[in-house]
């Protein structure tokens, strides 16, 4: 499931998802949000792109055209790979920011729904229909403006409980007199009138200092895995970096022994599969790829026992010196701990993930 916004609604359906047993990715702009998704269940997926979207209060700003680029390549791999997506993005005040595109549902699956809570400003996602459940491409989309009222018991008790702790708030005292204090920003937004003087409408709410970072970069979509980090190849350097690994298989080619080919070849399409399998896969399975890679490189075991086992009668061999005999037992040795260690650690990891 993908939840788009995790302001109030968002975080409300990741808890929800995430106690169901989904697997939850969530995103904002608001950078700030990363460890309540964390901590709620869900994964927090990032663009890839350096743009602090607070605006202060808890809500969000407009972002840069670059930022909102990078965001739709992400949303639009997030469309390909869900079979939910509940879509909560507002800043007040603002039309709804058209998150989902057409394109992006015709890629889902079919009979994957998307919910869409921002309907009534209009619907983060291209298709909704305020007020309508409609299916396109496959796709439900639900547009209900209404959810406050389908729930309409559980949303009274929501509403009444909010009013009673703002109430709280508003009552507290200082020297046994009320104290409406004026340096909260919830309280200072909704006072109209203090000591005679109308205070409306309240100043606006301090942005956040800007980050000390240097100016937004886009950086480069990733590929595989999504979470692409560091300095894109310059096609300067990628031009240069193929030109020399050509050069150094030509004279490999032209001077190398045919023995010495063979192990080559061997070398440098294990070095290709390596890299195309670790790349492809999510950083987070990192460790159990790694304990199945660290079994198979444990095959040096039957080398040393075959070292340790008496010859065959027979053979006409002798029996390895002590030495051999020794690294042979060491051999055994290291490649049990690698092993059995590496699915150990293995399995301690994957028990983290079980619910
Ligand atoms: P909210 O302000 O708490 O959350 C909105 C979130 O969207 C914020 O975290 C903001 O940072 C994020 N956001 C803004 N622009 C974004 C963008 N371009 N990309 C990604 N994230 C972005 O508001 P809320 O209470 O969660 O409500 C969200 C929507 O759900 C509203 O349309 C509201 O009408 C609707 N809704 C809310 C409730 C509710 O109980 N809170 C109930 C029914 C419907």
């Amino acid at each position: 499931m993908f939840i788009a916004g995790a302001g109030v609604a968002g975080l409300a359906a990741i808890g929800t998802a995430a106690n169901l047993g989904a697997i939850v990715r969530a995103n904002d702009t608001r950078a700030e949000v990363a460890d309540q998704v964390v901590s709620l269940g869900g994964e927090f997926v990032k663009v890839d792109y350096e743009e602090e979207g607070s605006g202060g209060g808890g809500y969000a700003k407009v972002m840069s055209e670059g930022f909102q680029q990078a965001q739709r390549e992400m949303y639009a791999k997030q469309a390909r790979e869900v079979d939910i997506i509940i879509t909560t993005a507002l800043i007040p005040g603002k039309p709804a920011p058209k998150l989902i595109t057409a394109e992006m549902v015709r890629s889902m699956k079919p009979g994957s729904v998307i919910v869409d809570m921002a309907a009534e400003q209009g619907g983060n996602c291209e298709l909704t229909e305020p007020g309508q459940s409609v299916v396109k491409h496959g796709v439900t989309i639900v547009g209900y403006t209404d959810l406050v009222s389908r729930l309409a018991k559980q949303s009274s008790t929501l509403y009444s409980n909010n009013l009673l702790r703002l109430t709280e708030e508003l009552c507290k005292t200082k020297d046994g007199v009320i104290n409406v204090n004026m340096e909260d920003d919830a309280i200072r937004g909704l006072t109209v009138i203090k000591d005679g003087a109308v205070t409306w409408p309240a100043p606006p709410l301090k942005l956040p200092a800007p980050a000390p970072k240097p100016a937004a970069v886009a950086a480069p979509p990733s590929k595989g895995h999504g979470h692409g980090a560091g300095e894109p190849m310059s096609a300067k350097s990628l031009a240069i970096t193929f030109g020399v690994g050509a050069l150094a298989l030509l004279v490999v080619g032209l001077f190398a022994p045919a023995s010495f080919l063979s192990h080559f070849t061997v070398f440098v399409l294990a070095c290709f599969i390596g890299y195309m399998v670790i790349w492809n896969v999510t950083p987070s399975l990192h460790t159990p790829l790694m304990s199945v890679t660290n079994a198979i490189s444990s095959i040096i075991a039957i080398g040393a026992l075959v070292q340790i086992a008496p010859p065959l009668e027979g053979a006409g061999t002798d029996r390895p010196n002590a030495l051999i005999l020794g690294m042979a037992v060491l051999a055994l040795v290291l490649t049990a701990i690698n092993m059995f260690g590496g699915f150990a650690v293995t399995r301690r990891m994957l028990a983290m993930f079980r619910k």
